[in-house]
C-alpha cells in the first residue's frame, strides 16, 4: 500500500499490508541487535531455517485506532508484549524485551498510521512475529532469531456489518491439550486448526468451536477468538467466559470485557460449560446470548451453533442487547469516545 488515501474496506482481512517493517536479530553470542525500520519487502531465507521446519514461530496481534483529535492510540500493547514473551518462553525462544516490543509498536504505528485515514471503523492491525532464523536441521532450539513487526489496515474481521456468525463444533479434532501450547500464540496452533476451519466453512459456518481434548465436551474457545455467554436479560444479566484452563488463549479482549462488563453493572465470572449444557441452557432460555471476542473480531454475536449435523439458534438468532452494549462500550473506548480510567489506550 502506498496511497495516502484510506484503504478500501472490502479487501480480505489481513491483505492490506502497509509500507514498513521493523526488524531485529537475536544471536546466542550477542543477544538482541538494534530494531530497524525499513520498507516492507521480501527477504532472503535459507531453506534450512529452523522456523520453517520445526515451527519455532510465535506471533501477536494488536490494533491502533484513530482518536477524535486525529492522533492514533494502541489498545493495551503491554499485554501483548507480555503474552509474546510467554509464547516465546514456551517455545524455548528468547524473549523480546517489553521496551523493544513497545518501541516497535510506536515506530510502525508512527510510520504507517496515516494509511488508516479518518474513518473510525478502520484500524491499524499490528503483527509482531518472532521466528527461528538459524539454518540448521538438528532438532534443537535455534541459536538465531528474527523479530519483525508489520502492519495492515483492518476493517471488520467479519466485514463491516455485525451479522451474527455461525459456529461449528469440532468433535473429533482438538486444538490444544493439557501441557501443550494452547495458551500461547504459536504458529502451530493455527496450522493444526486449518482443516477443521475448512470443514466449518463447508458447513456454512465461520469459526470452529474448540472443546477440551479429553472428551468431556467442555467449550474452550473459537479458532481465533474467545467466547462469552450471557445468562438472563437486562441489567441483571450475567456475563461469563470459559475459565483459563491452560489450553485456551488468554485473550486481551476477554480480559478487557470482564472489566468493562463489571463496570457497566453486569455480573461477571468465569465458567465451565459443555456443549450439551450450552444447548440445553439456550433451549431453556437461560443462556440468552453468546458472543465471540478478540482483537480482530472485537465483539461479534454468535447466532447459530452447528454440532454433529444438527444446529441450534441462540436467542432469536439476532444480535442480543448485552452483546451490542459491550461491543459499543469497547468500540467507544478504542475510538476515544469515552473515558479510559485504566489507561488502556496508549498514544502513538
Ligand atoms: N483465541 C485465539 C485462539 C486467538 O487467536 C485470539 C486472537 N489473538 C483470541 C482468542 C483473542 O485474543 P485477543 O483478544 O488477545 O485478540
Amino acid at each position: 500500500m502506498t496511497a495516502e488515501a484510506p484503504a478500501p474496506v472490502h479487501a480480505e482481512h489481513g491483505s492490506l499490508f502497509t509500507d514498513h517493517l521493523v526488524t531485529a536479530r537475536w544471536t546466542q553470542e550477542e543477544g538482541w541487535g538494534p530494531a530497524r525500520l525499513g520498507p516492507l519487502a521480501d527477504f532472503a531465507m535459507h531453506p534450512g531455517m529452523i522456523g520453517l521446519h520445526y515451527g519455532q514461530v510465535v506471533f501477536e496481534g494488536l490494533k491502533a485506532h484513530r482518536q477524535p483529535g486525529g492522533s492514533l492510540a494502541v489498545f493495551r500493547p503491554d499485554r501483548n508484549a507480555l503474552r509474546f514473551q510467554r509464547s516465546a518462553a514456551r517455545l524455548a525462544m528468547p524473549e523480546v524485551p517489553a521496551e523493544m516490543f513497545l518501541d516497535a509498536v510506536q515506530t510502525i504505528a508512527a510510520a504507517d498510521g496515516h494509511l488508516v485515514g479518518d474513518d473510525p471503523s478502520l484500524s491499524l492491525y499490528l503483527r509482531p512475529l518472532l521466528f527461528a532464523s538459524e539454518a540448521n536441521l538438528m532438532l534443537r532450539p535455534a541459536r538465531e532469531y528474527t523479530f519483525m513487526m508489520m502492519a495492515f489496515v483492518a476493517g471488520g474481521f467479519f466485514g463491516e456489518v455485525v451479522e451474527p456468525v455461525r459456529v461449528w463444533v469440532s468433535r473429533d479434532q482438538a486444538r490444544a491439550f493439557p501441557g501443550g501450547t494452547g495458551n500461547v500464540k504459536c504458529a502451530a496452533n493455527y496450522a493444526g486448526a486449518f482443516l477443521a476451519q475448512r470443514r466449518a466453512e463447508e458447513a456454512g459456518c465461520q469459526q470452529v468451536v474448540w472443546l477440551d481434548a479429553l472428551g468431556s465436551g467442555r467449550v474452550e474457545e473459537l479458532g481465533g477468538m474467545n467466547l462469552f455467554f450471557v445468562r438472563g436479560e437486562g441489567p441483571g444479566a450475567e456475563v461469563v467466559t470459559p475459565e483459563l484452563t491452560g489450553t485456551l488463549l488468554p485473550g486481551v479482549t476477554r480480559d478487557s470485557l470482564l472489566t468493562l462488563a463489571a463496570r457497566l453493572g453486569y455480573r461477571t465470572g468465569v465458567t465451565t460449560i459443555t456443549v450439551d449444557q450450552w444447548r440445553a441452557e439456550c433451549a431453556a432460555g437461560v443462556i440468552t446470548e453468546t458472543f465471540a471476542c478478540g482483537t480482530a473480531a472485537v465483539v461479534t454475536p454468535v447466532g447459530q451453533v452447528h454440532d454433529s449435523g444438527s444446529e441450534w439458534t441462540i436467542g432469536t438468532g439476532a444480535p442480543g442487547p448485552v452483546t451490542a452494549h459491550l461491543r459499543s462500550a469497547l468500540l467507544d473506548l478504542h475510538q476515544g469516545r469515552t473515558s479510559d480510567p485504566d489507561g488502556w489506550m496508549v498514544p502513538v
